[in-house]
């Protein structure tokens, strides 16, 4: 019996728990003194009436023999698929049809998922600095990774480049860690490049609802020609609080053809072979966020959130600190003050300020001299928090 021995070559993640360990030991020296966290990258607020009613309707089916279900299908109820689909129509202005839609337990589940249907040989091209499931996923399976780098001067934004030929391409958009968001004409460039090199765009679109402004493209599928080159993942965790109840949805056009298969077919086997779908109660609490009510209420809660970033990127601005994200995201990046590394800034922040935020050095190389601030936290710590930053010289 042999190993994986790709799983070896995972760099070991220290990010969370190095900011748990120094958290620790600060409080243990300091002790009853207060800790202002924008680490966060979970939500606080908590599931929605419109949800939360609707999860206890369905348990109480799930209690009589007559409204009783067991195994759902594979692919989700067509109850949520077919709200998903008016929710993209009336939202994004894309038509889908509802075979394109698989109901999944979360976004990072099938981000790694999706591998099993692409060859280990193809060559990924990953941004950097990123969310960083994509690259250790694509490390486990043994492939090549190349990142486009992303910096100041392209707005932390990365552009192709014509002299490089990628198989697979990873865009998240509004991005997690750096709430840059990609424009129509950017993600149009990276769709004329994934056709032209007969590429697949995994496109990672969990913060689609933060975005705010209606010129900004909140689905690749807004973007002529996406639908021969991505796979778009979605999620109701940051959309709708389901960060702990899972639930999350995975777009693949019927158009996608590579080696002459179908992509959805592949993907459909997939999930068929080796998932069981999400539960029927969940997927009964994820519809109703599109009743009229639910929808209402899941979108107070997110401009709450967006409220704490705006606070926070006009606590920056004043402080004249660099940072971009934190208007159509809940992330905000800044820029680390007097030349400090992500960590120096920490450990700054934390015993001048009490107030935790997460090293830019944690989601990759290009984040090294950078921060992330984000706005899941409570409304008057994020306002005490600011002001501390703020008042730090
Ligand atoms: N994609 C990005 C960019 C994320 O930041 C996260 C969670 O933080 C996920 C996916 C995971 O989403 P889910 O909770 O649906 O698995």
């Amino acid at each position: 019996m042999k190993i994986n021995k790709n799983f070896l070559d995972l760099k070991d993640s220290y990010l969370f728990s190095t900011v748990a360990k120094k958290i620790k030991a600060y409080q243990e020296q300091n002790p009853g003194v207060e800790i202002y966290r924008l680490g966060i990258g979970d939500v606080t607020m908590p599931l929605v009436p419109a949800v939360i009613k609707a999860i206890h309707d369905a348990t109480d089916e799930m209690a009589q023999k007559s409204t009783f279900r067991g195994y759902g299908p594979e692919q989700g109820y067509d109850f949520l698929r077919e709200e998903i689909a008016k929710y993209y129509q009336r939202t994004k202005k894309v038509t889908l049809d509802m075979d394109e839609i698989f109901i999944s337990d979360g976004a990072k589940s099938d981000l790694g998922n999706i591998l099993d249907i692409l060859d280990p040989s193809n060559k990924v091209l990953i941004p950097d600095p990123v969310y960083p499931a994509y690259v250790d996923t694509n490390v486990m399976a043994g492939r090549k990774i190349d990142t486009a780098e992303g910096n100041q001067s392209n707005s932390f934004k990365p552009m192709p480049d014509k002299n490089y030929k990628a198989d697979i391409i990873y865009l998240c958009s509004p991005n997690n860690p750096t709430g840059a968001v990609y424009t129509h004409a950017e993600l149009k460039a990276w769709v004329d490049y994934a056709n032209e090199c007969k590429a697949l765009i995994i496109f990672d679109s969990a913060y689609e609802a933060f975005v705010g402004d209606p010129t900004l493209p909140r689905s690749i599928f807004e973007i002529e020609g996406a639908r021969t080159c991505a796979i778009e993942f979605c999620s109701f965790s940051k959309t709708a609080g389901f960060t702990g109840t899972r639930c999350g949805y995975t777009v693949v056009p019927k158009e996608l053809v590579f080696d002459n298969t179908k992509l959805n077919s592949l993907w459909n086997r997939r999930q068929c072979t080796k998932f069981n779908g999400v539960p029927y109660i969940i997927q009964k609490g994820a519809q109703a966020v599109f009743s009229e009510e639910g929808f209402k209420q899941i979108m107070e809660n997110i401009a709450y959130y967006k409220e704490n970033a705006r606070i926070i990127h006009e606590g920056l601005e004043k402080k004249g600190i660099w940072h971009i994200g934190g208007i159509n995201s809940p992330y905000i990046w800044l820029k680390c003050p007097n030349g400090m590394t992500s960590w120096e800034y920490f450990d700054h922040l934390l015993t001048k300020a009490n107030v935790v935020g997460t090293p830019g050095a944690g989601f990759g190389n290009m984040g090294e001299g950078y921060f992330r601030l984000t706005a899941f936290g409570d409304r008057e710590k994020t306002i005490e928090a600011v002001k501390r930053i703020i008042a730090l010289s």
